[in-house]
């Protein structure tokens, strides 16, 4: 992958750091998920972050799987992750888990116990809860803050040993109750979870609490530049509390930015989840969803999530970006990479009077707007279909594609005039009888005469049928202008495509005349249905008006 061009306020900072050479002039960076889901959009973001990063200093990132709390994380997100960060073109230094440092982590708490920085407190959740206090009032001391150093050795030990059942006890870090930084009220550092890990089993019944966790997990592997989501700026003071209690030759400095927000969109691991619980999508690849398994199989290139990633920049300040910027830097990236065929979504039939009936002839079609792509031969017949969105009985004004009386041209071939509507017995438009100009041979382009429309159309004779998804946003805002699922975010179209739509390998990507881009979807398609969902469509001019 190339070297990441861009900088940012981190950059300026790590370039400070280099300056005044610490860490050796080293940068090591880390990619952290929490096993616990699938990676949506904004996973994307940091991780073109702390990857860009290291790639730009020359350093290493690290893909670290912080999995710290054993009843959400599973395998399938382990290798599901792995994917995503391959796929969108980085390779990590080390494939790391935060579940192999619980030894150091245990460790390290037991020095802060004989150091006096660390007890175990009987309290429970919701005593804890009040005795925390609140931002305009200072929280109260635990009856157990000043037991011994022996005997708080001794009740970590037990709770390891499991003798206590779930939230009987905690161990909290000694800090200050008074502290106006909430989080330095004797924060928990472990608690008991009866639960089996995915990778330790069973050998551990208590965990470290994330705020112990991250840190350590960050100096042992001897991250420089822990970067993260601007909720965390209020935590900093206890990271680098633990890193200073438990010693640490290289602190690891953390640095936060704005998360990425979009609308029309929700990112939460968790709020996705229950849509693929709820049987909302089709599972965590829908081709709808935020995530970055779903936008693979919809048809976005890597390339364009990165130049997104650019484009958006980093931030100290939270904001939302338009979905739009996304769906832009997906077409910049595709139009030059895919070739035109002509799919007719909704079918109407065109009969064309004066065409001999039993001919067929090949006509000369563009690939692409780019002339290296060359051409193609598309069969064309006097049965063809035409979209019914490019027919209007009755046409409003400006209105130059099909109506009765008009002539269009017929891309590639001849100018067609329609002639003649017929319509079923509930006067439903169901074919257009139409005569050709035979001088009109090529797309007209030498008869002299001048059209205003060009439809696409495909030959009826020799048509593919295909299943096309159009696929709307997920999302939509409700009257309180919360997100909400968007009923409607699939259309179903049985359409008509020419012959060499069928030659289209599995995930390439193909724009469909005047449509939009579109990609063939394997998991959706069977032996007797080949099915193509909408990567995005192309801004047509006719429907902003
Ligand atoms: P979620 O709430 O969706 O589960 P998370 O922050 O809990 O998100 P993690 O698995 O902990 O997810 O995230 C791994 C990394 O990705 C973290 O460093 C986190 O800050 C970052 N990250 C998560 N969401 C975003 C986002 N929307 N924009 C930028 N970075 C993000
Ligand atoms: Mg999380």
């Amino acid at each position: 992958m190339a070297e990441q061009e861009f900088t940012n306020f981190i950059h300026n900072i790590i370039d400070k750091d280099l300056a005044e050479g610490l860490n050796g002039g080293k940068v090591v960076t880390r990619f952290p998920p929490e096993p616990n889901g699938y990676l949506h959009i904004g996973h994307a973001k940091s991780i073109c972050l702390n990857f860009g990063t290291a790639l730009k200093y020359g350093g290493k990132c690290n893909l670290r799987f912080d999995d710290t709390n054993p009843v959400k994380e599973d395998t399938e997100y382990v290798e599901s992750i792995e994917e995503d960060v391959r796929w969108l073109g980085f390779e990590w230094d080390k494939l790391l888990y935060a579940s192999q440092y619980f030894d150091i982590m245990y460790d390290c708490a037991v020095k802060l116990i004989k150091a006096g920085k660390a007890y175990v407190c009987d309290l429970t959740a919701e005593q804890i809860r009040e005795y925390r206090g609140t931002l305009k009032e200072p929280g109260k001391e635990s009856p157990y803050r000043n037991r011994s150093i022996e005997e708080n050795l001794d009740l970590f030990e037990r709770m390891k040993n499991g003798e206590f059942p779930d939230g009987a006890k905690i161990l909290r870090a000694k800090i200050d109750m008074a502290s106006p930084n909430i989080n330095m009220r004797d924060p928990a550092l472990y608690r008991i979870a009866h639960a089996s890990h995915h990778m330790t089993g069973d050998k551990w019944c208590i965990y470290p609490m994330y705020d112990f966790a991250h840190p350590l997990e960050d100096a042992i592997e001897g991250v420089t530049h822990s970067i993260c989501t601007l909720e965390f700026e209020d935590h900093r003071p206890l990271y680098d509390w633990v890193i200073r209690e438990t010693g640490w030759e290289h602190p690891p400095k953390q640095i936060e930015f704005a998360r990425l927000n979009l609308t029309h969109t929700v990112m939460s691991k968790r709020y996705l989840k229950a849509l693929v619980d709820n049987g909302d999508v089709t599972g965590w690849d829908d081709p709808r969803m935020p995530t970055i398994a779903g936008i693979r199989r919809r048809g976005y290139t890597p390339e364009a999530v990165r130049d997104f990633c650019e484009r958006i920049g980093v931030a100290k300040a939270n904001s939302t970006v338009e979905t739009e910027l996304l769906e832009y830097c997906v077409r910049e990236d595709l139009k030059n990479k895919t070739l035109s065929k002509m799919v007719v979504m909704d079918p109407l039939k065109v009969t064309i009077r004066n065409y001999p009936e039993d001919q067929t002839e090949m006509i000369t079609v563009e690939n692409s707007k780019n002339e290296e792509d060359g051409v193609r031969q598309v069969p064309f017949s006097r049965d063809l279909y035409a979209d019914r969105s490019d027919f209007m009985e009755v046409p409003v004004k400006g209105y130059f594609r099909l109506f009765p009386g008009n002539e269009v041209r017929f891309k590639g071939a001849y100018f067609l005039t329609c002639e003649e509507v017929i319509k079923d017995e509930n006067g439903e438009v169901v074919e257009l009888i139409c005569t050709y100009d035979p001088e009109t041979a090529g797309g007209g382009t030498n008869s002299g005469r001048k059209v205003k429309g060009t439809i696409h159309w495909v030959d009826a004779r020799t048509a593919l049928p295909i299943t096309v998804n159009a696929y709307e946003s997920l999302f939509i805002d409700d009257e309180e202008g919360n997100s909400v699922v968007n009923p409607e975010s699939l259309k179903v179209f049985h359409a008509f495509a020419e012959p060499s739509v069928g030659e289209l390998g599995a995930g390439e990507a193909v724009q469909f005349f005047r449509h939009g881009y579109y990609v063939r979807d394997e998991k959706f398609s069977t032996p007797e249905e080949t099915v193509f969902g909408r990567i995005v469509d192309l801004k047509s001019s006719w429907k902003k008006k």
